[in-house]
């Protein structure tokens, strides 16, 4: 027993060694991944399925390293949030969407809107609205086409300071989307408070939806929840037919997914648009 204590003990070191140097090949490397230009974003379609319509797209980002390979957001936009670098990386997100969007806009497609991640440390940083409005003022986007989405757990992390930039980002103009919505804490009240214009309902809670009847109820009430508040309502990771017909019954008309298509290439997007156009 003593001899396998001891093992298990080595295991352990070894695999908390393989994390700590994950970690930190994984930090350097973000240190010079923008001005190796190793990022890219990808684009997911968000439809109105009672037209069929693409009626915008959500940007993701993607990183292509040249050891590493693909790196997935989960590896290293929690670590960037730490390290502060997230800063760098959502400024480059932001201008990046907005210029893709803007260009889209100019070759015919002016009805499409953009949803962009904002994390809990932008959205912490005293310049943050500015740098929304300087980046719209650059690129010539139309405010209303440009959607934020903080997630429920970042602006609950300081709920007064939220509100007010939220106030600010309205003045401006943009939508704003609260992610991830109902995985966090925001309170009713809270919800009343918030100038927000869409609740964005987990893929967590999608996922089971036809199966789990926790799930069906959770889902249905957001979306009655919305709907009695004013807001639209957005389900994302709908994957399956079943899944949308349940969403539509129950009166949401906005979907996200790999039903409808998985963030892809500009180029791809491009392509889907005009597919979706002869259509
Ligand atoms: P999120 O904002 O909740 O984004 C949705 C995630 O679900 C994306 O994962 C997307 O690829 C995935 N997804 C979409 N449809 C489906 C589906 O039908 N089924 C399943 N199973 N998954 C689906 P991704 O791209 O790996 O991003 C993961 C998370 O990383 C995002 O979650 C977001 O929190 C963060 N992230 C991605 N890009 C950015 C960014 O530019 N800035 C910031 N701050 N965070 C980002
Ligand atoms: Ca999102
Ligand atoms: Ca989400
Ligand atoms: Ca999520």
């Amino acid at each position: 027993a003593k001899e396998m204590g001891g093992n298990q003990y080595q295991f352990y070191t070894a695999a908390m060694n393989e994390q700590l140097g994950e970690r930190l090949r994984i930090e350097s490397a973000l240190r010079t991944g923008l001005e190796r230009r190793e990022f890219e974003l990808h684009y997911q379609p968000q439809v109105d399925c009672t037209t069929g319509r693409i009626m915008g797209m959500e940007a993701l980002i993607r990183w292509r390293h040249p050891e590493m390979g693909m790196v997935a957001p989960y590896r290293f936009i929690p670590l960037a949030e730490e390290t502060g670098q997230i800063l760098a990386i959502g400024a480059w997100v932001l201008r990046t969407a907005c210029r893709q969007l803007r260009d889209w806009q100019q070759a015919g497609r002016k009805e499409l809107r953009i949803a962009v991640n904002v994390s809990a440390r932008q959205l912490a940083e005293p310049d943050f609205v500015q740098s929304v409005a300087e980046v719209l003022a650059d690129t010539g986007l139309a405010p209303c086409c440009l959607e934020l989405e903080l997630t429920e757990s970042a602006v609950m992390d300081d709920v007064a300071h939220a509100t007010e930039v939220m106030h600010q980002l309205k003045k401006l103009g943009v939508q704003l989307a609260i992610d991830d919505f109902g995985t966090g804490y925001s309170s009713l009240a809270h919800l009343k408070r918030f100038e927000i214009d869409v609740l964005k309902i987990d893929q967590t809670f999608v996922r089971d939806l036809t199966v789990d009847p926790d799930d069906a109820a959770i889902v249905t009430t957001i979306i009655a929840l919305a709907g009695n508040l004013g807001l639209d309502v957005i389900s994302e990771g709908v994957e399956t037919q079943d899944q949308l017909d349940f969403l539509r019954r129950h009166g949401c008309r906005h979907m996200q997914g790999y039903l409808f298509g998985r963030p892809m290439p500009a180029a791809d997007f491009l392509a889907l648009l005009e597919q979706s156009e002869a259509a």
